[in-house]
């Protein structure tokens, strides 16, 4: 579903995507790690069109990502996406941060929209909070929103960055959860996380970069048993 293919990117003369190549199969979850700046948000980003690259190919979902691409809204109906920061819109209820893209993007009824709000809120376990404000929600819930939001577009693939580096620790569970119980339901998911314990149950495959490069690639329990590279075991060494 995602095939990409030398992916070089530059910020000015910054070097930050060197020659990235994978692919990912439809259902397939993959779980991104690295060091700080290895250009993991970068990467992920490119998949949605939110950066650029410059060179090589990228192809989500039958969709050539090349320089004029005129489809930028196929994309980003496609491709879901949950940050770190939940960027939600902090004037909105919690069902409008959900049903807007819906009825804005697929011009869904409101109605119609808003069931389906309902039934994504109650998915990731916060229904009663449908109308409350986001400032009124902890951290935790507030994430399980941006989830809901980002389903309300249906998406066929899901990114996240580092979903629950902002979260305590007591509420990085619940978030996690969700995500688990999202894998369990065949999405296609990538996720750049540093949450050892949920890379080893979730992902199919490890992809772990290092300074622009994917330097291992492995099934979790190889990723963690067998590190190949000399970076790789410096990295584990230091999160596990
Ligand atoms: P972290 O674990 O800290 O989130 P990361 O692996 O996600 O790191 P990126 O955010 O992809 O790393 O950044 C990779 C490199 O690119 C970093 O050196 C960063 O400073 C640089 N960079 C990121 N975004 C930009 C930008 N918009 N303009 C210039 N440089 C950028
Ligand atoms: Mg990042």
């Amino acid at each position: 579903i995602i095939l990409c293919q030398d992916v070089h990117k530059w910020f000015g003369s910054f070097h930050v995507l060197k020659g990235v190549s994978t692919t990912v199969a439809r259902g397939e979850k993959v779980v991104i790690c690295g060091p700080s700046g290895s250009g993991k948000s970068t990467f992920i980003r490119t998949l949605n069109r939110l950066e650029e690259h410059q060179r090589g190919r990228i192809v989500v979902d039958g969709i050539e990502l090349t320089g004029d691409l005129k489809n930028v809204e196929a994309i980003r109906r496609d491709v879901g996406m949950v940050f770190q920061e939940f960027n939600l819109f902090p004037h909105l209820t919690v069902l409008q941060n959900v049903t807007l893209g819906p009825a804005w993007v697929k011009r869904q009824r409101r109605e119609e929209a808003e069931v389906l709000g309902r039934e994504l809120l109650e998915r990731v376990g916060i229904p009663e909070q449908a109308h409350k404000y986001p400032g009124q929600l902890s951290g935790g819930q507030q994430q399980r929103v941006a989830i809901a939001r980002a389903l309300a577009m249906q998406p066929r693939i899901m990114l996240f960055d580092e979903p629950t580096s902002a979260l305590d620790p007591e509420m990085i569970k619940e978030v996690l959860d969700v995500m688990r119980e999202l894998a369990h339901t065949g999405m296609t998911m990538l996720v750049v996380t540093h949450e050892m314990g949920f890379a080893r149950e979730v992902a199919d495959r490890i992809l772990f970069f290092d300074q622009g490069e994917i330097v291992e690639e492995n099934e979790p329990e190889a990723f963690f048993e067998g590190p190949r590279h000399e970076r790789t075991k410096l990295f584990l060494s230091q999160i596990l």
